[in-house]
């Protein structure tokens, strides 16, 4: 199910990377720390009561100590009012209202979207002194929260749980496979969708359920449903090229947060970017499928070791990624074209998949008798049962004795196990461990 995506927008300094840090820190982590996945973010994972959604700190996308121009204000803005479901506006309640912030005001007005105006810097039990002139925003009421102290962001994140869709976020029905294309500008994302589109799958606008048709191309293969994700933004031609590449990243969070399927577009004379690494990294944590399509693949020149050499540099640079499968393609000559649907599904299945149980049970035990699991000061791990919970990603409970007993390299152990048996291409797969007395 897609989460909510919140995004915090604000003139530079008011305290939106302050906030940021702060509910970041108090995240549930759902996935740990994996090596690779860049620290550098910009996105955080939040649970809210029963909600969950994903938090975008817009202003951590300047770089940083520049000073900042109105036009990137702006496109801030547009960027949140875009990609959002909720916009968390921030201004300083110690300074008090300034211009740039009725320019910000008066674009998010605008919007259909819901807007929260939030008062930070409010240190005190007391009231901001400026709290009446902000009222002038026409944003409605604001909500004082010190981001440094971390007051009033629970009455905060209430709010912002309000206003999400209360019949959730599916925009397709269950049978359609959303698919994300993402990669840099230029690497030839929008070719590769034309010459899927323009062999004989037909462009439908009418797949139940679908409400977003304007930004979003679905089609049918055969009996086969799919939905290209915010091709609106790829196809755009004119566009000025976002000169802040980073910029790009939040629209593809965007996009990854709805699909089923990634396909991650490199450009193969290029090769993996810092941005390719940021987004691979959200797909891997969100649970998401992931292919790897190196692109323009007719530019290489080749030798015998060419296509593995390629193979090795990007699971170095993807390391936190190498269920996903890699596929050398080029959409100008259409080749191994064909490959990219086909792989598309294979994986929305594998994403999907359940084991059995008793089928699951034998491949963990025969792993056990294979090599026998850690002890510590003569204690010694035990899995007694294992079940999976869940799919999308599939997610798996493990019964053991003791938490401390389970290190990484035996869960990994495990995880390659149950791949060699069951596949999980192109999935990342989760693990749960519960102890049982
Ligand atoms: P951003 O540019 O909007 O991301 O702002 P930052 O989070 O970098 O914060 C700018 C400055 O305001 C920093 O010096 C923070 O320490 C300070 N700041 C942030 N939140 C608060 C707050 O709640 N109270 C006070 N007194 N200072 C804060
Ligand atoms: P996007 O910005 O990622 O959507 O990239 P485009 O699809 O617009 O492609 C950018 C440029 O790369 C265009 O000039 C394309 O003709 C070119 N291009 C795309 N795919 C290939 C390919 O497989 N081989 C070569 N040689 N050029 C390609």
């Amino acid at each position: 199910m897609a989460k909510p995506i919140v995004a915090i927008v604000g003139r530079p300094n008011v305290g939106k990377s302050t906030l940021f840090n702060k509910i970041a820190g108090k995240r549930i982590a759902i996935v740990e720390d994996e090596p690779g996945v860049t620290r550098d973010r910009i996105y955080t994972e939040v649970e809210w009561l029963t909600h969950q959604f994903t938090l975008i700190d817009t202003g951590g996308i300047e770089p940083e100590s520049e000073e900042i121009i109105p036009a990137q204000m702006r496109r801030q803005a547009e960027l949140a009012i875009e990609t959002a479901h909720v916009i968390v506006f921030m201004v300083d309640g110690r300074q008090g209202l300034i211009s740039s912030d009725r320019e910000i005001a008066d674009m998010l007005r605008k919007s259909k979207k819901p807007v929260l105006l939030v008062l930070n810097k409010v240190d005190t039990k007391e009231q901001s002194a400026h709290l009446f002139d902000f009222y002038e925003l026409g944003i409605g009421e604001p909500i004082e929260i010190s981001s440094a102290l971390g007051l009033g962001i629970g009455d905060m994140l209430d709010e912002i749980v309000k206003h999400f869709p209360e019949e959730g976020m599916e925009d397709y029905d269950e049978e359609v496979i959303k698919v994300a294309i993402i990669g840099k500008p230029n690497v030839g994302k929008s070719s590769i969708i034309n010459k899927i589109l323009g062999e004989d799958r037909v462009i439908v606008s009418n797949i139940a359920g679908t409400t977003r048709d304007a930004i979003d191309t679905p089609f049918t293969d055969g009996e086969d449903q799919y939905v290209f994700i915010d091709t609106a933004g790829i196809r755009r031609k004119s566009k000025i090229k976002e000169h802040v590449e980073k910029y790009s990243v939040v629209r593809a969070i965007a996009a990854v947060e709805r699909a089923d399927v990634c396909l991650l577009v490199i450009d193969a004379e290029e090769g993996v970017t810092e941005q390719d690494k940021k987004i691979a990294g959200f797909s891997h944590e969100n649970g998401k499928g992931l292919i790897i399509v190196i692109n323009k693949w007719d530019l290489i020149e080749k030798e015998t070791n060419t296509m593995n050499q390629f193979t090795k540099d990007i699971r170095n640079e993807l390391s936190y990624c190498e269920y996903a499968p890699i596929l050398f393609v080029s959409a100008v000559t259409g080749q191994r074209m064909n490959k990219i649907l086909e792989k598309i599904k294979f994986v929305a299945n594998q994403n999907a998949m359940r084991i059995p149980t008793g089928t699951l049970n034998e491949v963990v035990g025969e792993a056990m008798l294979l090599n026998q699991p850690p002890s510590d000061k003569g204690k010694r791990l035990k899995i007694f049962y294992a079940t999976q919970a869940s799919v999308k990603p599939p997610t798996f409970i493990l019964f053991i004795n003791d938490r401390e007993l389970m290190h990484f390299s035996y869960q990994r152990y495990i995880e390659n196990r149950i791949r060699e048996n069951f596949g999980f291409e192109g999935t990342p797969i989760r693990f749960i461990n519960r102890e049982k007395a």
